[in-house]
């Protein structure tokens, strides 16, 4: 079955640009429940850490100096079939290949400025949900 929940972090770019409330706004009319919050900066070695498995991209540097460049808001949203259904709202990696309307399409500057995050299966949903809340820092 596939799982409720997917983490988001709005990132450093979209922070700067002032954008916090409109991606909320946009999350908020998709569905999403917003289970779990928190405006908080990754040091470059979380950075590293959370985007471990792309170690050995050309981009790695630069994601992770972006990454911990300024304050983020991660957060866990709900909703049902939560990972895939964020991803379309998201739109591609990609701002210049993103679909008309999505988060990224509206809010994003470039491949690597992006704007959001968003969990690309359940099994990394529930890693980095765990990565960024405790337990008693999620509620159903
Ligand atoms: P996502 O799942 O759509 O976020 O994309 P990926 O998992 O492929 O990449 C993770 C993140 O790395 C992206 O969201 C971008 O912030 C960054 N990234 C991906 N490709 C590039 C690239 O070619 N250049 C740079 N600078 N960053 C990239």
């Amino acid at each position: 079955m596939a799982s409720n929940r997917t983490l988001t972090m709005i990132k450093p770019d979209a922070v700067r640009n002032g954008h916090i409330g409109g991606i909320l706004e946009h999350i908020n009319k998709a569905g999403f429940k917003i289970v779990a919050m928190k405006y908080t900066k990754l040091s470059a070695e979380k950075a590293g850490e959370f985007y471990a498995v792309h170690k050995e991209r050309p981009f790695y540097q630069e994601l992770v100096d972006f990454m911990s460049s300024g304050p983020i808001v991660a957060a866990v949203l709900e909703k049902d079939n939560a990972v895939e259904d964020f991803r379309k709202v998201i739109g591609a990696t990609n701002p210049a290949e993103a679909e008309e309307g999505t988060i990224r399409a509206k809010y994003a500057t470039s491949i690597g400025e992006n704007a959001v995050h968003g969990s690309d299966s359940d099994e990394n949903a529930d890693l980095e949900s765990n990565f960024h809340f405790a337990q008693t820092e999620m509620f159903a």
